[in-house]
């Protein structure tokens, strides 16, 4: 969520932000005239609701004078009686007054049924809208309308040179009996599979080695909920926009992950975190679930898009200084390569440009991994640095050392995601007599085994 009052004075730049990001719905137009009209409709409101209390205490008065003419009238019966005629004629006026003020209370109760029944039309509109706004793109992030116009920053060692046939990760999975993704079809439909044995091994492996780095580096190792109510996906930015790729669990106002990013950012929602030691370091540990919809047809062949796997998860909250959003992207980046360093794998990295980045995200790193199979590299992490476009959705605020509260800094990175990266582990790792390497940083997490013999 971006400032409204900073999006009334750079209203063309979240057009334009819009524009490259390739939402070509959102209008910005649309939501200030409705934050107008919930303006005026507010004021309406609270004209009314003032002039109904005006009244209301205008009766009040005129019945309290009344109890008081009452009580004096009682102790002079005999003088009453002579001024019966006037006495009347006063009640009368009273009652007059009682009843104009009264039926102005009822044309002011009418009117505000239907003044608050617009104003709660227009304001979820609004908030509805609010939610539509992107976050604008860092100045150096390329413009650009899909992947193919990512842009390669940096590039780790060689794709990997065989000297003989190599296969690919489907097939050595089968050949060691170590992945079976026709069970997974038969039993959980497309988009499945079983890991066994080492490949369950190798598995938990990468997670345990990633949490180890992460817990050396100053992140808080976490175990989050996979079931999480809307609210959470809102606050983290992943609702309203990806509500068709969650997974619902229906009657229960509850939705699965789709990544920890979710629960770790919801987190601290609605508090006040101290940053006065330095940064937030959350590593959150999860399964994932994807719908993956919009993806028939695409990576149908293996483990690289499936509905369900497990990622840990690097989210930072920071100073909402440029400067300090830029280091922790880097950290956070480089904690990724770390890890792809001990599995000995090659990558690279593209700065992802606005058409493929996600609209909450002001700056993107994706690092692809050299996939054999692919004859190219394949995304395997994404890192991103969001400015406070999710704080402010969540109201996670920090005491700012100039004073004053204000909105944090969130960004994010995989640190790894499995079994996507069991394809580079794999099919770089495979030998000619059909056997895997291990990388020595895996071994501890392999019952020491330096390799997965041929079978
Ligand atoms: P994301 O949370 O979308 O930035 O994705 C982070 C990483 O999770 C990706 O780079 C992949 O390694 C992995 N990933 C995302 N979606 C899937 C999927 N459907 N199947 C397997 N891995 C995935």
């Amino acid at each position: 969520m971006l400032d409204m009052k900073w999006i009334r004075t750079h209203q063309e730049q979240v057009e334009a932000a819009a524009r490259h990001k390739g939402m070509l719905d959102f209008n910005v137009a649309e939501l200030l005239e409705t934050e107008e009209q919930r303006r005026e409709l507010g004021q309406r409101v609270d004209v009314r609701r003032a002039e109904r209390n005006r009244a209301s205490a205008e009766i009040a008065r005129l019945m309290r004078q009344k109890q008081s003419e009452g009580a004096g009238g009682r102790e002079e019966l005999a003088e009453a009686d002579l001024r019966e005629g006037q006495v009347e004629a006063e009640r009368g006026e009273w009652q007059a007054e009682v009843e104009k003020r009264k039926e102005q209370v009822r044309v002011c109760n009418t009117a505000l049924v239907a003044l608050e029944a617009e104003l709660a039309k227009v304001d979820a509109r609004f908030q509805a809208l609010q939610l539509l706004v992107p976050n604008i793109a860092s100045p150096d992030t390329p413009i650009g309308a899909s992947d193919a116009d990512n842009v390669q920053i940096k590039v780790v060692g060689e794709p990997t040179a065989f000297v003989f046939e190599p296969r690919d990760h489907v097939q050595l999975g089968e050949a060691l009996d170590i992945i079976d993704i026709p069970r997974g079809v038969k039993v959980a439909g497309t988009r499945n599979y079983y890991l066994k044995g080492m490949g369950l091994y190798l598995h938990r492996a990468v997670q345990q080695l990633a949490i180890d780095v992460l817990a050396d580096r100053g992140f808080t190792v976490m175990d989050v909920p996979l079931m999480v109510r809307e609210e959470a996906l809102v606050n983290a930015a992943f609702f309203p926009g990806g509500k068709d790729q969650t997974y619902e669990l229906d009657g229960e106002n509850k939705w699965l992950v789709g990544t920890s990013e979710g629960p770790l950012v919801s987190y601290f929602a609605n508090e006040i975190v101290d940053l006065s030691q330095g940064p937030i370091r959350l590593a959150g540990v999860s399964n994932c679930f994807r719908k993956e919809a919009g993806s028939a047809g695409r990576d149908v062949r293996g483990l690289y898009r499936v509905h369900q796997f497990a990622k840990v998860e690097q989210v930072v909250i920071c100073l909402n200084d440029p400067q300090v959003a830029e280091q922790m992207l880097d950290e956070i980046t480089r904690n990724a390569e770390h890890i792809l360093q001990l599995l000995e794998l090659p990558y690279r990295i593209v700065a992802v440009c606005t058409g493929d980045m996600g609209s909450k995200n002001y700056k993107q790193y994706d690092i692809e991994t050299w996939m054999p199979s692919r004859g190219n590299y394949g995304e395997t992490h994404s890192s991103s640095s969001l400015l406070d476009y999710q704080a402010r959705r969540c109201g996670i605020r920090y005491s700012h050392p100039d004073g004053g509260l204000q909105y944090g800094y969130t960004l994010n990175n995989t640190a790894v995601a499995t079994p996507r990266i069991l394809i580079p582990l794999l099919e770089n790792h495979q030998q000619e007599d059909g056997s895997i390497y291990i990388p020595p940083a895996l071994r501890p997490y392999m019952r020491g085994m330096a390799s997965i013999p041929a079978r």
